[in-house]
């Protein structure tokens, strides 16, 4: 194991620890991520009295520039050496009140320091000092679970979620990250302890979802936040995808795990957050718009018009960004059904056009989301769906060469129209400006000013309005800029 921790730092933090007299210790995930051999930029040090003074140390021995941020409130110190972050605390113990996850804070010894950690495998510490340097100290065996690859907790499990009811969405995310099974005793704690969620911030459920989502397998983690009752609380809207109804002998399919298995199907071929939880909320809004008719069945019309409307409720419910990447989800979710219907549908210029141009610089990801959305227990359906979608692929690469629609503005601005016809903003320059878009999309005139020019000027005559001359238009256009 020494070898591991070859690097200089360790060095420099073995030294700066023997000098001041303190014992140090390199512990918690940095620890983990060594036994897994998953590379990890993060160290945490422990040290038996003031983690402020041995980074101060450390600072001073690493050189001039060398910048400590001290957080005395918190009694923590950190420094950046390299790609390392490392940040520095003296040992503490800490008690927690059942009405609050703030906990009363003390020094304490490094027995106390990894009875409040939250797993056995991120409870081990690798001594530093040059006496010992490289010995585990690993009370709860967390070596061995590593081995086992389970998630239990080092105390009394109950305790540890009801202090810290984080704990228990770190739980279910190491499990789905790590591909970690969470052992009974703790997942049981896990289900007694669930309604305690609701004193954790919105913002750090957040932080463990996207861990969850973000992980190789994301069905993983949103299966167990299901069964351990945790879902249902954190994210209802989900929860209310599962299950299947059946009239009259017909039933429908269970949305929630089908859409964990498309998050699933788009995880093998994307890392971006944002897509997975575009997937994750493509149906969303299924259990809003179900209705039966003995005709058709189960439907669920309209569910991606009503999803994308839930889609910035969602994000702010979490804290997440409503910002670009909010409203690249959010047009997903409403064009979803697209490239689908056009496969089954036909397969025309127009339509392809439109669907170009309605997601714009988001067709790549639309595209794929599409294709991980079909799943079906039937082989053969599979297969013909997915051979109508490379269809669908193939001819929207042969219009995007050759009518360029995508990122696409038409070739006659609203501006350019008001000062044609001397119009103030107004309900007519959107007429004919949609006129014009519409009829290129349609293929009904070419892409190309000219035709655009001539089609305004139709436009313009069956709404009874006509172009002013030149100078006026100069003198409109002076104006109004
Ligand atoms: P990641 O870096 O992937 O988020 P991590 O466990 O490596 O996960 P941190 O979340 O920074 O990193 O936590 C560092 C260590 O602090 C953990 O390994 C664990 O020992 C301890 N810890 C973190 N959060 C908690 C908690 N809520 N309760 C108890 N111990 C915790």
């Amino acid at each position: 194991m020494k070898d591991y921790l070859k690097h200089p730092i360790f060095s420099i933090i073995s030294q700066s620890a023997d000098e001041s007299n303190l014992r140090a210790y390199v512990i918690g995930g940095f620890v983990r991520d060594l036994f897994l051999k998953r590379p990890s930029t993060d160290i945490d040090i422990v040290t038996i009295g003031s983690g402020i003074s041995l980074a101060e140390m450390v600072g001073r021995k690493i050189g001039k520039n060398t910048h400590v941020s001290v957080y005395r409130n918190f009694g923590t110190a950190m420094l950046h050496y390299g790609k390392w972050q490392i940040e520095f605390v003296g040992a503490r113990k800490e008690s927690y009140r059942r009405d609050s996850r703030k906990p009363i804070v003390e020094t304490g010894s490094m027995e106390d320091d990894q009875n409040r950690r939250d797993f056995t495998i991120n409870a081990m510490a690798i001594s530093l000092n040059k006496d010992d340097f490289g010995q585990l100290i690993d009370p709860f065996g967390g070596l061995t679970h590593l081995e086992e690859q389970i998630i239990r907790t080092p105390l009394d499990p109950d305790i540890t979620f009801s202090d810290d009811p984080l704990r228990m969405m770190r739980a279910v995310r190491f499990a789905s990250q790590l591909k970690f099974v969470i052992e009974d005793e703790t997942f049981n704690a896990i289900m007694r302890n669930a309604y305690r969620i609701n004193i954790i911030s919105k913002e750090r459920i957040a932080d463990e979802l996207n861990k969850i989502l973000l992980s190789p397998k994301p069905s993983v983690g949103f299966k167990l936040l299901e069964k351990s009752g945790l879902l249902a609380l954190i994210f209802p809207e989900l929860e209310a995808l599962k299950g299947v109804d059946i009239r009259e002998g017909k039933g429908h399919k269970d949305n929630f795990i089908h859409t964990l298995q498309v998050l699933d199907n788009l995880s093998r071929n994307t890392d971006d957050l944002w897509l997975r939880w575009a997937a994750l909320l493509h149906d969303i809004a299924k259990p809003l718009t179900k209705r039966y008719d003995s005709k058709q069945g189960w439907t669920f019309h309209g569910h991606e018009v009503r999803g994308a409307k839930l889609v910035p409720r969602i994000f702010q419910h979490f804290r997440l960004p409503l910002n670009e990447k909010m409203k690249s989800v959010q047009k997903l979710v409403l064009l979803h059904l697209r490239p689908i219907v056009l496969s089954e549908e036909g397969i025309t210029d127009s339509a392809i056009r439109r669907l170009l141009f309605d997601a714009s610089d988001d067709i790549d990801n639309l595209m794929m989301l599409c294709e991980a959305d079909i799943t079906s227990m039937n082989a053969v359906k599979v297969k013909q769906y997915l051979r109508n979608f490379e269809l669908v692929r193939n001819k929207l690469k042969e219009i995007e060469e050759k009518d360029r629609i995508r990122c696409w503005q038409p070739p006659i601005s609203g501006e350019e129209i008001m000062a044609f016809f001397g119009l103030k903003p107004s309900r007519e320059v959107g007429i004919i400006k949609t006129a014009i878009r519409e009829a290129i999309l349609d293929g009904i005139i070419p892409n190309e000013y000219q035709s655009a020019h001539d089609l305004m000027i139709q436009e313009g005559k069956k709404l009874g309005i006509y172009p002013i001359n030149d100078k006026r238009k100069i003198d409109f256009l002076k104006i109004n800029h």
